[in-house]
């Protein structure tokens, strides 16, 4: 569409995640276009490789990226304030501490948290993984507890349990249980690998559901090599500070001194309050064209939306198509055309399991495991990593930690979690 055809329009994106970061390209340098985009951060974190800073193999900073680098690239304007609200009569959004920021169009592209599903306890006693100060924190605790324990005579075991057979459940059990096998016994001496266990619960029959059968055994095959203990088909009722109790009210307790919880996500609670229309998990639902329903201005983008009669999973890819498309729609709308549906182009889908181990499963029956996939893993994450820098000091840090980490390298502690959210 030339430029000439955009009115003169105040678009606002909220939030600088995929979806988010996505639109502000796709509306960037348009002339008659004023773009704001807001996030209560002045990064976007790069959420697939969070699970490396929690089992400190790389910083927080290797996988934030400027939000106003994206922001100057696109000719836009960067506002950093904590939405609280959408005054849609006015439409305008609201931003705590700040003036409401106008909009003639909005993209809603904010993200999801965790889902606890009502378990009591979860919320209180688990780390969760979304942000960079959970990644932070749970390092810190990980970090904290060996060094408690390899104080002399301080013989307790550590018990480390993660919530979630899903990619970021996989990823973090296998991770952690090649810390314990690997680094352990240089960087931490004093304390026996053999008391320090890792656990790996899931409600279903399987772990990595999307995934077709052959790939899912081997990531329990390779969960196992590493020393994960797996349990199916189990369900937690609480979790208590050091213990989970899983099987109902008078069920069983392990012991648990970190418990992750990876397992499903749900729209923040102030989304809920915003009075638009909600499905599943709080997310926002919207018509095909990513139009939230009944709003002729509000498209939702990203996790936070639930797309009509496509219910796409919660992954980078169909945040990043549905971010472009809400974008586009905006421009058809301002030059007088109708929205029209998202057609989804499915990539595939990938998780790793460790190092050298991951499973990858391409259009045309494509299904790759082991050191290939994990090497395609690795390659594409480091690819689609935003900024030259990041790219370069992942890999590095990265490539130091699979080099290094027997000889008790490889282990990035020191940084604090912060204020940020
Ligand atoms: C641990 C983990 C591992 C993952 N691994 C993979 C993977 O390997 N492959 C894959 O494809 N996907 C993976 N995902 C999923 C993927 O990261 C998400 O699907 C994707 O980030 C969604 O993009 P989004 O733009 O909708 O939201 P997000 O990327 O979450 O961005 C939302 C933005 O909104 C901002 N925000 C939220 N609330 C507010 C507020 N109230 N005020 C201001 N700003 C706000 C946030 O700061 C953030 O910048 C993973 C997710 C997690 C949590």
């Amino acid at each position: 569409m030339p430029d000439s055809d955009v009115a003169d329009l105040k678009i606002v994106i909220a939030g600088a995640g995929f979806a988010g970061l996505t639109a502000l390209a796709k509306l960037g340098k348009r002339r008659g276009l004023h773009v704001t985009l807001v996030d209560r951060n002045s990064y976007s974190m790069f959420q697939p490789l969070l699970y490396q800073v929690a089992t400190a193999g790389l910083t927080s900073a290797d996988v934030a990226y400027p939000a106003w680098t994206a922001v100057h690239k696109a000719g836009a304007h960067f506002c950093k304030g904590e939405i609280t609200g959408i005054d849609v009569a006015a439409r305008r959004l609201l931003v705590a501490g700040g003036p409401p920021v106008p909009y003639d169009y909005l993209i809603l592209a904010t993200g999801v948290s965790a889902a606890f599903f009502g378990v009591d306890g979860a919320a209180e006693h688990s780390f969760s993984l979304y942000t960079r100060r959970d990644a932070i924190t749970l390092r810190n605790h990980l970090i904290a507890a060996l060094e408690e324990r390899s104080v002399a005579g301080d013989a307790r075991d550590l018990a480390v349990t993660v919530v979630g057979g899903g990619a970021t459940g996989v990823e973090l059990a296998g991770t952690v249980a090649e810390l314990r096998n690997i680094a352990l016994p240089t960087a931490f001496p004093e304390i026996d690998p053999g008391r320090v266990k890792v656990r790996l619960i899931e409600a279903g029959p399987a772990l990595l559901a999307p995934f077709r059968p052959a790939l899912r055994d081997y990531a329990s095959r390779e969960l196992a090599r590493r020393g994960v203990e797996v349990r199916l088909g189990t369900t937690i009722s609480r979790v208590e500070p050091g213990k989970v109790i899983i099987g109902g009210d008078d069920g069983r307790p392990l012991d648990s001194d970190i418990t992750v919880w990876a397992a499903g996500v749900a729209a923040p609670a102030w989304i809920g309050e915003l009075g638009l229309p909600a499905g599943r998990g709080g997310r926002v639902l919207t018509g095909p064209d990513l139009l939230v329903e009944g709003q002729d201005r509000i498209f939702a983008a990203g996790d936070i939306a639930l797309v009509d009669g496509q219910p796409l999973p919660q992954l980078a890819q169909p945040a990043i198509q549905q971010g472009r498309h809400a974008a586009a729609q905006i421009l058809r709308l301002a030059a007088g055309q109708p929205a029209r549906p998202l057609r989804y182009r499915d990539k595939g889908i990938m998780a790793t399991i460790g190092h050298r181990s991951a499973v990858v499963e391409l259009a045309f029956r494509v299904r790759v495991r082991g050191t290939l996939a994990w090497l395609a893993w690795l390659a594409l994450h480091l690819i689609t990593l935003l900024g030259g820098r990041n790219r370069i000091s992942a890999l590095v840090n990265l490539s130091w930690r699979y080099l290094t980490w027997s000889r008790g390298g490889g282990v990035i502690v020191g940084d604090d979690p912060g204020d940020d959210a």
